[in-house]
């Protein structure tokens, strides 16, 4: 194989199966794949079992540093810098073809290192792939503008500029999809990058950079810091005056000490946070749509997912129905080691999280929550599997109804009227994505503007897409991603006006 490196330990997948070469054990700055300054390295744990999958850098500031200096020297000298939309174009589609071509062997690393079902894994590559073509096909389409002038002398010219160097700080639930969402816009646009990877996955991140080497990005253009101590790492980001912007996919706190602790340089920031979002199911709604696009909005990732639905409100006539329908569905569901074929259901991704979803689920059930299925670990499989679980009856003070749960439990709320829905549905201070079912057209245009999201699916429960934007309102986020509208957070928009023409 292309990638193998005779220094690579063979790193072990499953009891059957080891890894080929895409694994990576180092970092990568300024196109070599070196070791921490401190040589320290921290290991990478499968969730499913707790085996070893492989271990990295544990980089610290001043590896940052170095790596923040590179993409600054190759946006401002290497021949990047003089790259047309159309070279940055080919060499995302060459990304593109070289992940595709791999997509099996990335899905593999992804699922040991997240727990992710393999199929799901198989699903991301397609689904973070995308952006990458997207992107692609984007970076020859940054417009700018010629507006008419009020002066007979003048034309007003509007370009758009890459920012310089983008630091991307990416989550562990989508391991891949993150990032090239991220890199994708950023590199069309004309930026350098410094990603950093979650602290979980950095395999799969690895794994990408190791395939954009090979693609022919110049170097410096990309880089990659590991680390499990990101906190110094992104106080730089947010101090050094070389770094433009930062993107971060991620929870709320961090997204606003961030925001707070970038404020200083002015610095464009992009944020995608939490969401808690409701999924409403009016009586008029077609039941078997919506219990199918529940199990998948619900349980995708094992309900690790910042637009899976997080309250279930459902309408008086239809939520014993509703609730008997998707009982049986997730009765069905089988939960396990995610490497297996037909595994719908990992393990959450680790103690923290375990500990958090077991806690919300007793919280709920002391404050009034009935448990109509699970509500329970399942230690037989492993330390952090925990059951799906469907709850009735939650209580607006339970955790389970104000706080995003990241795991599989479906909480349901019962309502009457749209009124009073759509008042529980927006009081959050969040507000990333929001569903609803209904038949009547009437009610689904006024419901959809209504709802306090930035994304809303009527009658759908997956959708993220390469070409949407992607992004939240309130304390969700700031910015999009996807879209054409991804490229804006990578761009400065620079007029120069063209004076004393004759004409
Ligand atoms: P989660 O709770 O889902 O792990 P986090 O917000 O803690 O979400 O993590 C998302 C990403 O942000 C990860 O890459 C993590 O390493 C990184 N991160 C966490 N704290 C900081 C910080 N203070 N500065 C920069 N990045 C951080």
């Amino acid at each position: 194989m292309l990638f193998c490196n005779s220094l690579r330990p063979k790193l072990t997948l499953s009891a059957t199966r080891t890894f080929s070469c895409l694994v990576q054990s180092k970092a990568f700055i300024n196109g070599n794949w070196i070791n921490a300054s401190t040589n320290e390295t921290f290991e990478v744990i499968n969730p499913a079992n707790g085996r070893i999958v492989g271990s990295v850098p544990n980089m610290n500031v001043n590896d940052a540093v170095q790596a923040v200096q590179a993409a600054k020297n190759a946006f401002e000298q290497s021949e990047w810098s003089k790259f047309t939309a159309k070279e940055r174009s080919s060499l995302l589609k060459k990304w593109f073809n070289l992940i595709e071509k791999n997509g099996n062997e990335i899905s593999e690393i992804m699922s040991a290192e997240s727990g992710k079902p393999i199929n799901e894994a198989r699903g991301e590559v397609a689904y973070g792939n995308a952006f990458i073509e997207w992107f692609a096909e984007e970076a020859r389409r940054i417009y700018g503008d010629i507006i008419p002038s009020a002066a007979k002398d003048r034309e007003i010219i509007v370009l758009k500029q890459p920012l310089g160097v983008a630091a991307l700080i990416t989550p562990w639930n989508f391991p891949l999809a993150m990032i090239t969402r991220k890199a994708g816009a950023a590199l069309a646009a004309g930026c350098t990058i410094v990603i950093k990877p979650a602290e979980d996955t950095p395999l799969t991140a690895l794994a990408l950079v190791k395939l954009a080497e090979e693609a022919g990005f110049p170097d410096g253009v990309i880089n990659i810091v590991t680390t499990n101590n990101a906190a110094p790492i992104g106080d730089l980001f947010c101090k050094s005056p070389d770094v433009r912007g930062i993107s971060f996919t991620g929870s709320t706190e961090v997204g606003k000490w961030l925001f707070r602790n970038s404020s200083d340089g002015i610095k464009r920031i992009s944020l995608e946070l939490g969401g808690n979002a409701p999924f409403i199911v009016f009586n008029t709604a077609n039941l078997e749509k919506a219990v199918d696009a529940a199990i998948a909005s619900k349980f995708r990732n094992c309900g690790q997912t910042c637009v899976s639905a997080n309250r279930f409100f459902l309408q008086d006539e239809i939520h014993n129905k509703f609730i008997d329908l998707l009982k049986q569905k997730v009765e069905a569901l089988k939960v396990g080691d995610g490497s297996k074929q037909d595994v719908q259901i990992g393990p959450l991704i680790n103690s923290m999280q375990f500990n958090k979803v077991s806690s919300y689920v007793e919280d709920a059930r002391s404050k009034g929550g009935k448990i109509l299925f699970g509500g329970r670990p399942l230690e037989d499989l492993g330390k952090l599997f925990y059951s799906p679980t469907i709850i009735s009856n939650v209580p607006s003070n339970a955790k389970l109804y104000s706080e995003e749960i990241f795991g599989p439990v479906v909480s349901i709320v019962k309502f009457k009227t749209e009124e009073e829905v759509i008042r529980a549905a927006n009081n959050s201070r969040r507000g990333l994505a929001g569903y609803f079912f209904s038949e009547n057209i009437q009610q689904v245009f006024r419901v959809a503007r209504l709802l306090e999201v930035g994304m809303v699916g009527v009658n759908e429960g997956l959708i993220s897409a390469a070409e949407a934007p992607f992004g939240g309102v309130k304390e969700s986020g700031i910015g999009r991603e996807g879209s054409h509208h991804g490229i804006d957070e990578y761009v400065e928009i620079k007029y120069i006006c063209m004076g004393n023409l004759k004409y």
